[in-house]
């Protein structure tokens, strides 16, 4: 292989980049990293914790709550319980909290995992034009990608993308 075919492309540096983020995470249930980024420069980082001077995850433990989805499997749809943690900011809106506006006009946001409908909701009021992110999230996918469609957003899956091993933590799914 050349130096060129080593050199890494710019969607794995910046997500290579988001994944080293998220391992800030104390979050035992989620650790998700968000970067901003203009032209091919990085404005801002941001990962899920609770607000800062206040206990997070690893100190105070999860926050809990339990909710019922609907999901749809071969046709069928089914009631199950899910568990999520609610004691942290989400990664995307820890990134909208610390850039500014003028930042984010027409920029790019590389977020490990696909944004919830709130983060969803408020990246489409922010200025960004781009999202791109690794891995799915299936309960609010339908209409983040609508939503996304609209508002003509560019919102790309990294599909055959490989994070940094050192990255990927251990979490109760
Ligand atoms: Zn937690
Ligand atoms: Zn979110």
């Amino acid at each position: 292989m050349n130096q060129e075919g080593l050199r890494k492309d710019w969607d794995t540096y910046f997500m290579d980049i988001a994944y080293m983020v998220s391992t800030r995470s104390q979050c035992s249930r989620r650790h998700v990293g968000s970067v901003l980024v203009q032209g091919k420069k990085l404005l801002g980082t941001a990962y899920n914790g609770a607000p800062m001077g206040v206990p997070d995850c690893s100190e105070a433990g999860c926050m809990i709550v339990e909710e019922y989805e609907l999901k749809q499997t071969e046709g069928q749809e089914e009631m199950v319980k899910k568990q999520r943690c609610i004691r942290t900011i989400h990664a995307e809106q820890n990134l909208l909290l610390f850039t500014d506006r003028i930042d984010r006009e027409g920029s790019t946001v590389y977020v490990t995992d696909q944004p919830c409908w709130t983060c969803a909701n408020m990246l489409a009021n922010s200025g960004v034009k781009e999202i791109v992110y690794h891995r799915g999230y299936p309960k609010d996918s339908e209409k983040v990608q609508q939503l996304m469609q609209h508002k003509g957003l560019l919102f790309r899956c990294l599909s055959g993308y490989q994070p940094p091993e050192q990255t990927l933590m251990n979490v109760i799914s």
